[in-house]
């Protein structure tokens, strides 16, 4: 009798992770449930300028993915910096020291983020901007990792972790917006 239950239980077990393991299996492009009553669930990474749209009552229509669609659109390191808060190293990204003129989007979603012409030479080794081309385009929150209290930066359209803000910058804002170019892609005037 005791020998028929175990056999039942480790049936169940079984049958258990195989419905478990069918659910992780599911493809990346799922409906996610969505948080915000105007988001839409949204396809492509882009290396282009994809505007921002907004709804009838003029609020920006946000991108939303599940985690594992993210994960599948991107690579390892946008996945870990853009979706789980990482930093790239210093002076090892493909922009902080790129001096040509256009528009660093988000490498998310596309969103406009930066221009060329608010970015300055902060000597950290990341991108670096005084301002955002538009304050809604930008949201910041309070992050409080490694014993530090920091305004944390992401993209207010898809959520994308994009780096901080500090209160040491130029003139005029005197905010320096310290990105990691793997948040972000370039695209030239
Ligand atoms: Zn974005």
């Amino acid at each position: 009798m005791n020998r028929f239950f175990t056999i039942f239980y480790i049936m169940k077990y079984l049958l258990f992770c195989l419905i478990l393991s069918a659910c992780n299996s599911q493809p990346g492009n799922t409906v996610p449930s969505l948080s915000s009553s105007n988001a839409k669930n949204y396809a492509p990474v882009s290396d282009s300028i994809v505007p921002a749209q907004y709804d009838a009552a003029g609020k920006l229509i946000r991108f939303e993915k599940t985690d594992a669609a993210w994960k599948s659109i991107l690579s390892e390191q946008e996945y870990a910096v853009l979706r789980h808060s990482d930093t790239e190293r210093a002076f090892t990204g493909d922009l902080w020291d790129n001096h040509e003129k256009g528009i660093y989007t988000c490498a998310g979603c596309g969103l406009p983020l930066f221009s060329s012409e608010t970015k300055f030479n902060s000597g950290t080794g990341w991108p670096s901007f005084f301002q955002p081309i538009k304050p809604e385009y930008i949201h910041v929150s309070t992050d409080t990792k490694y014993g530090m209290v920091r305004d944390e930066v992401s993209c207010a359209r898809c959520g994308g972790h994009q780096g901080h803000v500090f209160d040491d910058g130029p003139q005029p804002t005197g905010l320096r917006y310290c990105i990691n170019s793997v948040s972000l892609n370039f695209v030239k005037n």
